[in-house]
């Protein structure tokens, strides 16, 4: 056994450039500061689940941020992605993904594809991932940039509105809104399975409320997490 590894080993340093890849964790340029943002931005704030942590100290965030931000992708905040969007604070990604509760084998939505930074890190999380994009050259860079960092497989894109859901995928165990509408839309409630998780915010462009829905047999259970600011759901016309 031994032997065979130390060939492999022997193998991966001879060939120049093969030693180690580019996709694998911790081997890129940024490995370091994406480290201390876990350490400190997330760990030390309170995010417990061990496998929101690890994801996020995997998904190359760097690789999702316009290219005259990157070296800010790891700061303590939201960054601007073009079209008056924003991909949000790493600390409000982290907490999002560790009220869903994922264990592995989840279907997950999520509305507001943005840069496709909260994509990845649910599909490093669950098995099936849609997200749902209003804005079209949003919803195309995103879809290509997640194809190319190897997401393709278990991530699904649309370009929508995210609050009809995706009625075709559903039922869905989790569901996650990044963009914040005044109400809870009734069809992403609809779309969850018994059980199942919705995580919102809910409010006007003063501030809302990071809300915890979850689906019981009986009705829904409302929880509030904490202040947050988004930017708005908006609506199309068309839908
Ligand atoms: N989750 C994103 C951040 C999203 S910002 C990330 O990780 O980068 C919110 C996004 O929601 C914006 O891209 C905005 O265009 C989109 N959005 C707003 N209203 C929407 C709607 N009704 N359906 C789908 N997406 C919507």
């Amino acid at each position: 056994m031994r032997g065979v590894l130390a060939a492999a080993l022997l193998l991966a340093l001879s060939l120049p450039g093969c030693g180690v890849s580019p996709r694998e964790p911790g081997s890129d340029d940024f490995a370091a500061a994406r480290a201390r943002m876990v350490r400190e931005q997330l760990e030390a704030r309170g995010i417990r689940d061990r496998r929101v942590l690890e994801a996020m100290g995997r998904v190359p965030r760097h690789e999702l941020v316009p290219e005259s931000l990157r070296a800010r992708a790891y700061d303590d905040g939201p960054l601007p992605i073009g079209e008056g969007q924003t991909i949000s604070q790493p600390l409000v990604v982290a907490t999002m993904s560790q009220a869903l509760a994922l264990q592995g084998d989840e279907r997950v939505l999520e509305v507001g594809t943005g840069s496709g930074y909260q994509a990845a890190v649910l599909a490093e999380l669950a098995a099936e991932v849609y997200t749902i994009e209003l804005e079209p050259a949003l919803a195309a860079r995103a879809a290509r940039d997640l194809e190319r960092l190897g997401y393709g497989a278990k991530l699904h894109t649309r370009l929508g509105d995210g609050y009809a859901g995706w009625p075709e995928a559903a039922p869905f165990d989790a569901i996650v809104v990044t963009a914040a509408p005044d109400h809870v839309p009734q069809p992403l409630v609809e779309q969850l399975v018994a059980g199942g998780r919705l995580v919102i915010p809910v409010g006007g462009r003063g501030g809302q409320q990071l809300l915890l829905l979850t689906r019981t047999e009986s009705g829904v259970v409302r929880e509030e997490l904490l202040p947050v600011m988004f930017v708005p759901l908006r609506r199309d016309p068309d839908e």
